[in-house]
């Protein structure tokens, strides 16, 4: 058997990278798996507003690339590798890529969850220049502006209502006529003048010369298309957690999120699962890293009572 780390972590996000630090610099042997890049989701994110410490903000790619040095400046390994298999269940736990298996004591698992895409041409080259998936992140940049909200469910109307803040109009979309939201959510939803509903309605198309200026809108029932002039587009239509490789072995709540609370233990010893991958109120880049400083704190314990 190869080398077997103290501390195996499974994505390289803002939590990974958290965990990894902490465990490095109390002493454990850490090393961080990634497919790509440090920064996770966070990477994709063209100005961050809301982490503290950097009062210009900070572009993702490069939080996560600091993040990355500040857990290898305590000894973290990064492994590059593209995880297609896991076995949990024992004692030592291995992460299988194509080429190698990686053994370690304990585990973190960080691999995030990717918000669910509208499937728009053009959708992907235009994140960040008029589409968003985050209202709490992106949405201050629409002061003053008008706003599309693609969504109804919980998500959607909390996004709705952060956005109704600072824009000038938001108007949400939803594919059916009433909100899969909860109704307790409906008198902030009809105080809020300037958010208007299209009901039965589905974005078909964007609109766009350097940045997104307008979505093509079709009405489901009557099958009416019209161009709706908008400043950004905001979907929120939910988010697929990044657990596939997990199923039959960790507990998955009903959305596929590892079940697992503030002290990010799992259902199998041994097994941490931190940031956005987890069941979690809030998903935002200091919830993961604080997730990152508990799991490591929990891995020395757990580390000193199970002593080889
Ligand atoms: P969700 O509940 O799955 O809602 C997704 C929404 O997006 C639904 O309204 C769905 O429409 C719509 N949708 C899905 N695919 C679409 C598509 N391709 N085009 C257009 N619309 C589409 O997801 P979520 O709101 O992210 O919430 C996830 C979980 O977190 C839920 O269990 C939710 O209750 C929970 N949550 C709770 C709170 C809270 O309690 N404060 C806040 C946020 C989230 P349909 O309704 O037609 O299916």
């Amino acid at each position: 058997m190869n080398n077997v780390y103290d501390v195996l972590v499974l994505g390289g996000g803002p939590g990974g990278y958290t965990a990894a630090m902490y465990a490095a610099r109390a002493g454990l042997s850490v090393a961080v798996v990634e497919r790509l890049a440090a920064g996770g989701q966070m990477a994709l994110t063209h100005e961050i507003d809301n982490y503290p410490g950097f009062e210009d903000g900070v572009d993702g790619f490069t939080l996560g690339a600091k993040m990355q040095q500040g857990a290898e400046r305590f000894g973290a390994q990064t492994i590059y590798g593209d995880v297609q298999a896991v076995d949990f269940l024992g004692n030592v736990k291995k992460l299988h890529t194509q080429e190698e298996t990686y053994y370690g004591r304990t585990v973190i698992v960080a691999t995030g969850a990717n918000p669910r895409k509208l499937g728009l041409p053009m959708e992907w080259e235009l994140t960040g220049k008029g589409v968003h998936y985050c209202a709490a992140c992106d949405g201050m940049f629409y002061r003053g502006k008008t706003v599309v909200l693609v969504g109804g469910g919980n998500s959607a109307v909390a996004d709705a209502l952060t956005l109704s803040r600072v824009a000038k109009k938001v108007i949400m979309v939803h594919r059916r006529d009433t909100l899969r939201a909860s109704k307790i959510y409906n008198e902030a939803l009809n105080e809020a003048e300037n958010i208007e509903i299209r009901w039965n309605s589905e974005v078909k198309g964007l609109q766009y010369a350097e940045r997104v200026n307008g979505v093509v809108l079709r009405n489901n029932i009557s099958g009416e298309e019209e161009l709706l002039a908008c400043d950004g587009v905001f979907v929120s239509i939910g988010r697929n957690p990044a657990t596939e490789l997990f199923v039959g072995q960790l507990e998955l709540d009903e959305n596929g999120y590892i079940v697992a609370g503030e002290s990010t233990t799992t259902n199998l010893p041994g097994v941490y699962a931190v940031g956005d991958v987890r069941t979690k109120a809030v998903r935002q880049i200091v919830t993961a890293t604080a997730d990152g400083a508990v799991a490591a704190h929990e891995i020395e314990e757990f580390l000193a009572a199970n002593v080889a």
